[in-house]
């Protein structure tokens, strides 16, 4: 057989992949989307991913073995890696930032740095070793070699790194590479009775040995009902420590004691971590005659699109419709997958789905351990069973082998949009050509659908189908004003809430009715301020001002995570002045408190929410009313259905709707309208108030009357003028540098370059608003094209400014990255 090649995608932000030789041994089991682990550089190993084996030899270096092979089969089914081809091409990054997104972590081993002593040093006048030197070299003449996270652990001494990176240019210590891998499956423990089944003499020697000791009876007799023991000619059931302990009430000492006599024996075994405990009904909900005549316009649509539009509005019961559409996929034994938008609406739309599909139902997001997901990424890489996945956008790159259909529920949402790090994609539109990579149909859903979207389903593109009626035809909300100039003027306002406000809270409390608060502000006042001198405590590394937040006593930088402590005397004047200012949802969850003593109140923002629990109990507990009101940001807006809400209040809609940015009024409309529909979902209608300080605003005015197509209409006017999409394709191209002056010059010849070729299709630079972050200067150039633009022309152009400008000396610590289609 003639020498073979690889090339290997690693986790790298390089343009390319590499080529590396197969060793001999290996020709026969390589395969490709298979892990290696390959050297990269002189000191690091990387596990890859096999692209492709070809014969032919590079020419012009020197090509390096690949190390070794991790596992027998492909970590990956087609068309996955073609996926990750797309999304490299189409958002203009590298195949390497793709697999990085693409890959749970604990599927990439990845090498961690050892050190070990070297016995040939000695210590002289030139090379003095301090104190915590001294006591690393002691660590390591003991324990041999250790690696640098054990190093700091038992010294107990704080970034370490340093001292060690001295150690390692004295010549005291050596670097050595040794691979972890990270994965670890879950164990469960397993009982089994010893006598096998229809061994009655056994059976009649355990009870026999058992005798006068109750629990242990117990123990064996529910053992050996839950394992089916005795029923003939059925299998036996294998039974779980934790299931006995649980039916029995007896504790482990019990087991140890029938495992000393030699009648159990127990047994560790390999779990899938995704069982579901409750109850499974298998019963489709009945739809209704609106919704029966929905899901047929969808499947009539399917035949001539294979993307169609729901356009739904909220509480109109989308769900019912695709748990039928989903069931008809598992029927014809295909896979689907259901991306939502944000990890808080799982838990609902989980627990409603489980109760049809019970184990089919698979959830995949970021927040489950790393463990967890490769769980999942192993369980549908190994089975073809038809199953649902219910995942956030992380989930489009799971191993789908026969995919029917792929839902995605709140389509407009910009969490869809991953902003950093790249790959900087859309799931909504990275599902769309998944799907169509598998033949399979996809399915938007929204109450309030994207400008681009509906518009192509206006145009044809897309087929659409509208329910614009509630289930049970409950009335869409009725939506008031407050003139916040007004009400501050006359003095009606409390902190925060205007009089109307508190009125309307009182009267829905009163009816025992639950409450909203959605304000989009997270902390406890978003600035502080000396009233002296007006100074603000800004953030040293980016260019925006800190949000206090009363339960850490910190300000908080909420770009960078920098925290600060909030100063007593100025700083610049010395007065003891500095006060707080504004409101974020931690003060007005004290607000609320002080309004209304009487009623519990829970918080939804980013800082109540940091686990996977934190979200699922906040749901649970208020759809279990053991709270009234709920104070949250924009976490309380989406699709959550919640039966008690009569009323829901926006506290500041000014800085929704101002925002300064193509996007803002379409984000505006979505947010508003969505967070209304969370009002009056069962039986009455709901009311929404909200405070403004422009009523007369045309979003506002669509909003009171619902008109979704209004707004549509009046939208797509303004992006025709100004060139917007649907009707261009915007990329920003994104420059970042320490040094404020080199980036402003490097800007304005970087965009000149690309005005030679692009025209006057390229706009900037401009300073975007937060001008500064995590210490790096921040240019945007907007570039926008023609949407039937061949990307591939656009990327080549890119590519080659990207490589002439890289010869001007002060590029140098220039960071370039683009953004396609930001949101
Ligand atoms: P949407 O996703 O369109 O906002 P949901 O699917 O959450 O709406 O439905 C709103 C509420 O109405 C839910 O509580 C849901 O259980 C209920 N509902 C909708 N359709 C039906 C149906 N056909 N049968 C029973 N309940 C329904
Ligand atoms: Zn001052
Ligand atoms: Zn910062």
């Amino acid at each position: 057989m003639p020498q073979q090649y690889a090339e290997v995608i690693l986790p790298l932000p390089l343009n390319a992949t590499f080529t590396y030789r197969i060793p001999e041994d290996m020709v026969q089991r390589i395969k490709v989307g298979q892990r290696v682990i390959v050297q990269f550089g002189s000191k690091k190993f990387y596990t890859g991913i096999i692209e492709s084996i070809s014969p032919i030899a590079p020419e012009g270096y020197e090509v390096k073995d690949i190390v070794s092979i991790l596992d027998d089969f492909s970590i990956t089914k087609h068309p996955q890696l073609k996926l990750w081809h797309w999304i490299s091409e189409y958002y203009l990054c590298s195949i390497g930032d793709v697999y990085k997104a693409a890959v749970p972590a604990g599927l990439k081993v990845e090498s961690e740095t050892f050190i070990e002593l070297d016995k040939d040093f000695e210590e002289d006048e030139e090379n003095r070793l301090s104190e915590r030197e001294v006591i690393i070299c002691q660590l390591l003449e003991h324990e041999g070699k250790l690696s640098t996270s054990d190093i700091e652990k038992k010294t107990g001494f704080k970034n370490s790194l340093n001292i060690i990176n001295h150690l390692i240019s004295i010549g005291a210590v050596i670097v050595s590479e040794k691979l972890i891998e990270r994965y670890r499956s879950k164990k469960e423990t397993y009982i089994k009775l010893m006598a096998e089944p229809g061994d009655s003499d056994g059976l009649h020697k355990a009870f026999d040995a058992v005798k006068g000791a109750k629990k242990q009876e117990t123990l064996l007799l529910a053992l050996i009902e839950m394992s089916g023991f005795t029923r003939k000619g059925a299998e036996t059931l294998e039974v779980s420590r934790a299931q006995l302990l649980e039916r029995t009430g007896v504790t482990t000492a019990i087991i140890s004691a029938l495992a000393k006599k030699g009648i159990i024996e127990v047994y560790k075994k390999e779990i899938n971590r995704f069982q579901f405990s409750g109850v499974v009904t298998y019963k489709l909900p009945t739809l209704s005659e609106a919704q029966e005549n929905a899901l047929n316009s969808i499947t009539d649509s399917f035949s001539e699109h294979a993307i169609t539009l729901l356009h739904g509005v909220t509480s109109s019961g989308k769900t019912e419709i695709y748990i039928h559409l989903l069931s008809r996929i598992l029927q014809q034994s295909k896979q689907a997958l259901f991306l939502v938008p944000e990890i808080a609406l799982t838990t609902q739309l989980t627990h409603r789905l489980q109760k049809v599909f019970g184990e089919r139902v698979l959830i995949y997001h970021s927040r489950f351990s790393d463990n967890e997901r490769v769980d999942i990424w192993k369980k549908l890489l190994t089975e073809d069973e038809p199953c649902v996945v219910i995942g956030a956008r992380s989930s489009l790159f799971l191993p789908f082998s026969n995919l029917g259909i792929v839902i995605v529920d709140e389509e407009h949402e910009s969490s869809y949009k991953q902003y950093d790090p790249a790959p900087r994609y859309n799931a909504r539109d990275v599902a769309i050509v998944l799907a169509s990579m598998h033949g399979a149909k996809t399915l938007l859903g929204s109450a309030t659908p994207s400008i681009e979207t509906y518009y192509k389903a206006k145009t044809g593109k897309f087929g659409f189908v509208e329910l614009l009626t509630r289930y049970e035809n409950v009335t869409l909300p009725q939506i008031e004003t407050v003139d916040m100039t007004i009400a501050r003027k006359r003095y009606l306002t409390n902190g925060s809430f205007a009089k109307p406000t508190i009125d309307a809270a009182n009267e829905a409390l009163n009816n025992k009715n639950q409450i909203i608060v959605f304000h989009n502000r997270r902390g406890f006042a978003p600035m502080a301020r000396c009233k002296q001198c007006a100074w603000t405590p800004k953030c040293e590394h980016c260019d925006v001002s800190l949000t206090y937040h009363r339960f850490q006593n910190q300000l908080i930088c909420h770009y960078c995570g920098a925290s600060y402590p909030l100063p007593t005397i100025c700083p610049a004047c010395k007065e003891p002045a500095v006060e707080i200012l504004g409101y974020g949802t931690e003060r007005i969850e004290e607000e609320v408190a002080n309004l209304f003593p009487e009623h519990k109140i829970l918080r939804m923002d980013l800082d109540t929410t940091r686990n996977k629990d934190n979200y699922e109990n906040i749901i649970e507990d208020f759809s279990n009313h053991k709270a009234n009101i709920l104070v949250g940001t924009q976490m309380v807006t989406k699709g959550l259905d919640f039966g008690g809400v009569s009323l829901v209040t926006v506290l500041n809609a000014d800085r929704l709707i101002n925002f300064p940015d193509f996007r803002s009024a379409e984000r505006a409309y979505n947010m508003l309208e969505q967070v209304s529909g969370r009002a009056g979902r069962r039986n009455t209608q709901g009311k929404v108030i909200v405070q403004t300080s422009n009523p007369s605003h045309p979003i506002i005015d669509f909003l009171k009357n619902h008109d979704y197509t209004g707004f549509f209409n009046h939208e797509i006017e303004e992006r025709k003028e100004f060139n917007y999409p649907p009707f261009t394709r915007v990329i920003y191209i994104y420059l970042k540098h320490r040094d404020n002056n080199t980036l402003s010059e490097i800007a304005t010849i970087y965009a000149s370059h690309l005005r030679q070729l692009f025209g006057n299709r390229v706009f900037g630079p401009e300073e975007p608003i937060i001008s500064r972050i995590q210490s790096l200067y921040i240019r945007k150039i907007m570039l926008k094209v023609e949407t039937n633009a061949s990307m591939a022309k656009v990327k080549k152009i890119l590519r080659n400014t990207y490589e002439q400008m890289h010869q001007l000396p002060r590029m140098k610590g220039m960071i370039v990255y683009y953004d396609v289609d930001p949101m």
